[in-house]
C-alpha cells in the first residue's frame, strides 16, 4: 500500500501552471490581463517562433515596485484581492495571484518595470520557479516582461505544441479577443520582427471587427441594446442573419470587459435568430453583458473563460429576446421563406 506523502513545491507548481499554461497564446492571455489592470493605454507584443522561442510584452502601465518584483512570481500573491468578500465583487481580470508564478515556473522570464512616481526602475529574473535578485533597471515607466523559452523544462508539455502557424492563429485569437474588449487601448503585435497588427486607440469597435473579419461583416452589423434600467446591460453588434457563417466562431460574448465561452448564452444567440437562419448555420454577434461582480462567479475555472451566472436563465432571455426585437426591427428578411 503506497503511503501519502507531500508534493514537492517544484512539483505543485507544475500541476499548477498546468492548469492555465497550456500554450505560447494562455502565457500572452495572462500577460495582456495584467496590463489591462494596470491601467495601460498602450501594450506592445513581439514574437518569435509563435512565441514558443520568445514573447515579450512592453506596457504603460502602473508598473511594480522594486520590492514587490519577487513576490510578482509567488504563488497566490496578488494586489487585486485582499478579503474573501473581494471574490464576489472582481473588478479587475486577474485576482488569483498564480499567473505569473505558473509562468516563471515554465519558462526563462525576465520582468522589468518602472512605476511612473519611482526616478528608475527595477528588473528581476525567473527561470524555472529559480527566482534571481532584483536589479537596477533603466527603462520607461511601465512593465516589460520577456518569456523565453517556453516549457524548456518540461519536455513533455513542450511536446504538445504545434506548429508554429498553429500556436500563432491562437495568439492572433487572444489578441483580437482582447482588441474587441477594449477598443480604447493601443496594441501592436510583432511577429519575428514583422509588424502582423497596428491597432490604434482611435480605431472603434465596428473598425476593429472590420480589420478583423472584414467589411463586408462590418457592413451588415446592427447595433443592439438592452432597455435601459434593468439590473444587467446587454449591447454589441449582430450581423444581419444573410451573415451566417458554417460555425460559431464569429460569436464573441463579454461579460464584464472578460471574453468567456458559454454554452447556455451561445444557445441564446442562436434562438435570437431562429427561423432567420438555417439549421447548420451560425450567426455573426458581439455582445457585452455588464453585469453587478455579485451577479456572476468568475472564480469557477484556472483560465476564467467559464463563470458561472446568478440567474442565467434571466441572461438567456435577455439576449434571445434583445436579438429577436433588433432583427424584426430592422426589417430583416427571413432568410427561409426566401426561395434558394
Ligand atoms: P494576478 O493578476 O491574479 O494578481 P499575476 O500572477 O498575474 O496575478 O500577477 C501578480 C501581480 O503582479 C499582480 O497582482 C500585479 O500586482 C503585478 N503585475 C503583474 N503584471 C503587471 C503589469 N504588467 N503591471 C503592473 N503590475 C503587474
Ligand atoms: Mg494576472
Amino acid at each position: 500500500m503506497p503511503r501519502i506523502q507531500q508534493l514537492t513545491p517544484a512539483v505543485v507548481s507544475q500541476i499548477a501552471a498546468g492548469e492555465v499554461i497550456e500554450r505560447p497564446s494562455s502565457v500572452l492571455k495572462e500577460l495582456l490581463e495584467n496590463s489591462i489592470d494596470a491601467g495601460s493605454t498602450r501594450i506592445d507584443i513581439e514574437l518569435e517562433q509563435g512565441g514558443t522561442e520568445r514573447l515579450c510584452v512592453f506596457d504603460n502601465g502602473c508598473g511594480i515596485f522594486a520590492d514587490d518584483l519577487p513576490l510578482a512570481f509567488s504563488s497566490h500573491a496578488t494586489s487585486k484581492l485582499t478579503h474573501a468578500d473581494d471574490l464576489f465583487k472582481i473588478g479587475t481580470l486577474g485576482f488569483r495571484g498564480e499567473a505569473l508564478a505558473s509562468i516563471g515556473g515554465v519558462a526563462r522570464v525576465l520582468l522589468q518595470s518602472r512605476p511612473p512616481e519611482c526616478d528608475h526602475g527595477a528588473e528581476i529574473r525567473c527561470e524555472g520557479g529559480e527566482l534571481g535578485t532584483i536589479r537596477p533597471w533603466n527603462g520607461a515607466v511601465g512593465t516589460r516582461i520577456e518569456v523565453k523559452h517556453l516549457f524548456f523544462n518540461t519536455p513533455v508539455r513542450k511536446k504538445f505544441l504545434r506548429a508554429i502557424p498553429t500556436e500563432l492563429g491562437h495568439i492572433i485569437d487572444t489578441v483580437i479577443r482582447l482588441a474587441m474588449a477594449y477598443p480604447t487601448l493601443h496594441l501592436t503585435l510583432k511577429h519575428n520582427g514583422k509588424l502582423i497588427h497596428e491597432i490604434p486607440a482611435t480605431m472603434g469597435l465596428t473598425e476593429r471587427i472590420g480589420m478583423f473579419f472584414g467589411g463586408d461583416v462590418r457592413e451588415s452589423l446592427r447595433e443592439i441594446r438592452s432597455n435601459p434600467g434593468g439590473m444587467v446591460d446587454l449591447w454589441g453588434y449582430i450581423a444581419d442573419p444573410s451573415c451566417d457563417r458554417g460555425n460559431a466562431k464569429l460569436q464573441y460574448l463579454y461579460v464584464n470587459g472578460r471574453w468567456i465561452r458559454d454554452r447556455s448564452l451561445s444557445h441564446a444567440i442562436q434562438e435570437g435568430y431562429r427561423n432567420l437562419i438555417m439549421v447548420g448555420r451560425y450567426p455573426i454577434a458581439f455582445l457585452f453583458l455588464d453585469i453587478p461582480p455579485d451577479q456572476v462567479d468568475v472564480n469557477v475555472h484556472p483560465t476564467k473563460a467559464e463563470v458561472r451566472f446568478r440567474d442565467s436563465g434571466a441572461l438567456f432571455s435577455l439576449i434571445r429576446q434583445t436579438i429577436a426585437k433588433t432583427l424584426l426591427g430592422s426589417n430583416a428578411i427571413p432568410a427561409l421563406t426566401v426561395p434558394a
